[in-house]
């Protein structure tokens, strides 16, 4: 009776840190996208199957052991599989029916084994090894598609994949445990239980919530230093960019260039066309040049339709190329605005960045090179020379 009263207390514990859990999951932050959005009501699922788990143990107080130990393994393997479920749409991989049917045949099929490992083989280190080998099965797949994720580095997707590493060692230490030291006795330890349980909701939980929170800050992060128009970086992002390249550039006493690129007469093409099709011509103007740079280039938007470029590992003279190839681009590019087809040409100011000055000391430089180039006719390339 005492031990029945100290299961239930247990259990109530249990039951409050994952409902408070349950709670906080309705103040995480929800995806736009509506399938990585159900991500969180799989990981409700993992809560609730947790609860069940243990709430299965209490049946043994009913006089219905071998119940118990059946319920609540198939309960810990239904949490394993939320949790897989989870995390694919975390990742925004669809669950469908084949999943669900996968998952309950697979519950269905270790139910069985497991009543017949537990009535005619006597339970104990047979049944322990033969439950991990099972829950280790949605594990691979979870972690299969967490590996797949982690080579985007982001710090959200490393904690959630700890977390995911950490309640498997729960579990294979549970049962290593348990296996050592309580099999004799073929009844689960409580304490043991209520604990291994406890841990692995914590965990789960902070990863989740952690990771979640990382995406949402990182995507924050992506609009405060992108040109809303144009989707090219803007001018919040210039100095941090520009640090990190000064010091990439004394560290390896390389070449830093910079381009400025002004497009001509662009006021001519709002006024004639509207300003929806100066915004559309701003778009492509931005996508080609984005399109023509390499991977380590960073276009920013300054201006209306001003746009400097960051070169690294680039001297003067390959910067005039670019620049000409550049140019030579835009003035190719048709763009069509309703039933016309019009072309357009842009201006470029260059300049080799003198790393002991500041950014807008080098942009200086560089606009007087383009002022040049504007008063020179357009449709040009200077270059800045001190
Ligand atoms: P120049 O060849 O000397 O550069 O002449 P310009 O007409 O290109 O230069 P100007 O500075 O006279 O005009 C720039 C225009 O860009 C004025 C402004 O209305 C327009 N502009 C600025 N931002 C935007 C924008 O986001 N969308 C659109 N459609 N127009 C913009
Ligand atoms: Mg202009
Ligand atoms: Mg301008």
């Amino acid at each position: 009776m005492q031990e029945y009263l100290i299961s239930l207390s247990f259990f109530s514990a249990l039951s409050i840190v994952c409902v408070v859990l349950y709670a906080f999951t309705y103040f995480l932050p929800t995806p736009d996208n509506r399938n990585k959005a159900r991500s969180t009501y799989y990981f409700r699922l993992v809560l609730l199957f947790t609860i069940l788990a243990f709430e299965a143990i209490l049946l043994r107080y009913e006089y219905l052991p071998l119940a118990s130990i059946v319920v609540s393994n198939i309960f810990i393997l239904m949490t394993s599989y939320m949790l897989m479920f989870a995390i694919y749409t975390r990742y925004d991989y669809k669950i469908n029916r084949k999943h669900y049917f996968f998952c309950a045949l697979h519950c269905a099929l270790f139910a069985i084994f497991i009543y017949l490992l537990q009535t005619k083989l006597n339970g104990g280190y047979l049944r322990a090894s033969f439950v991990l080998i099972n829950i280790f099965i949605p594990y691979a797949f979870t972690i299969k598609k967490c590996n797949q994720q982690f080579k985007i580095h982001r710090l959200g997707d490393r904690v959630l994949y700890g977390s995911i590493l950490i309640t498997l060692l729960i579990f294979v230490a549970y049962i290593v445990t348990y296996t050592l030291f309580f099999s004799e006795e073929r009844q689960v330890p409580i304490v043991l239980y209520f604990i291994s349980l406890l841990c692995f909701v914590c965990v789960l939980f902070f990863g989740f919530a952690l990771s979640i929170i990382y995406s949402l800050v990182g995507k924050l992060r992506k609009e405060i230093i992108t040109d809303r128009l144009t989707g090219a970086k803007n001018r919040n992002y210039l100095n941090e960019v520009s640090l990190q390249m000064f010091s990439l550039a004394k560290r390896t006493n390389s070449p830093l260039s910079l381009i400025i690129c002004d497009i001509d007469w662009f006021k001519n093409i709002n006024d004639t066309y509207g300003h929806a099709a100066g915004d559309k011509v701003l778009i492509s103007f931005s996508k080609i040049i984005e399109s023509s740079l390499r991977a380590e280039d960073v276009l920013i938007r300054i201006g209306g339709e001003e746009f400097i470029i960051l070169l690294p590992q680039i001297d003067l003279e390959q910067a005039m190329n670019t620049a000409e190839r550049l140019r030579t681009t835009i003035s190719d590019l048709p763009i069509h605005i309703g039933k016309n087809t019009i072309s357009i040409s842009a201006s470029f100011g260059v300049t080799q960045m003198n790393t002991d000055i500041n950014i807008d000391d080098n942009i200086n430089n560089a606009d007087i090179a383009l002022y040049e180039a504007k008063r020179d006719g357009r449709n040009k390339i200077i270059a800045y020379q001190n």
